[in-house]
């Protein structure tokens, strides 16, 4: 089971995150090894899950991480973890409040990511800063207070996203059970990743299969590649080492 981080691993970076969409080539490689007896196709990521379909355009049978694992969507089945629509009803609830309360303040504004509300106050005048802080705190505290969401806090930007304890590791057993259930087999993973949200899979993975950190940071993985480069060179030469069907 070949598991892989889609941004920074799959991809190079782009200034725009809007722009990354994965190469021809290296849809090729995945594709082919999709289709290869034996061999499952993943790819995990903080990006949601539709989006991920969509940027990686396969037709194969893959599976799809998105939201850091919180929604996976499979081959045959998907999976959402069961707080994640209460959480958006309540950030939403919460997000309304703070656009009726920041309208009269020119500057301060709050983008609404669905599943995430960030206030931005960069643009807003001292007193205006102020005020739009203390309603953001006056209506986030309720929620803060009861650990249903978290604050992420930014340079000038105040991020609420729901508090649920999900990750990437906790996504890769979640696909290894179902690779379990579907084909009856005992997996082997290997997991490619380059952020830091990735070491969660790195530890669920652990002496069970291979781990490969991409980049130059320090991880507890086994194994390094550089960059997305030799990670398609990887790719590669899986696909002319392992058996056509
Ligand atoms: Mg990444």
């Amino acid at each position: 089971m070949l598991l892989t981080d889609f941004d920074g691993t799959l991809c190079e970076f782009q200034t725009e995150p809007e722009a990354v969409f994965l190469s021809d080539p290296r849809r090729m490689a995945l594709a082919t090894l999709a289709r290869r007896p034996g061999l499952i196709i993943g790819v995990v990521s903080g990006r949601r899950a539709a989006d991920l379909r969509r940027r990686c355009g396969l037709d194969e049978p893959v599976y799809y991480a998105g939201l850091h694992g919180m929604e996976i969507d499979g081959p045959d089945t998907g999976f959402t973890v069961p707080q994640l629509s209460a959480r958006r009803d309540l950030l939403q609830e919460i997000a309304g409040s703070i656009t009726e309360a920041i309208s009269p303040l020119p500057g301060a504004f709050l983008e609404n990511k669905d599943l995430s509300v960030a206030l931005h106050v960069r643009a807003a005048s001292p007193p205006d800063r102020e005020q739009a802080e203390r309603a953001f705190w006056l209506l986030a505290t309720p929620a803060l207070d009861a650990g249903t969401v978290r604050l992420q806090r930014g340079e000038c930007v105040f991020e609420l996203l729901p508090d649920i304890s999900w990750n990437k590791g906790d996504a890769v057993r979640w696909i290894e059970a179902d690779v379990t259930r579907r084909l009856g087999a005992v997996v082997q993973p290997v997991y490619l990743g380059d952020d830091r949200t990735d070491e969660h899979a790195f530890e669920a993975i652990g002496q069970r299969g291979i781990t490969v950190i991409v980049g130059r940071r320090p991880s507890r993985a086994s194994r390094r590649l550089p960059d997305p480069a030799a990670v398609e060179q990887l790719l590669n030469r899986l696909v002319a080492t392992t058996k056509a069907p």
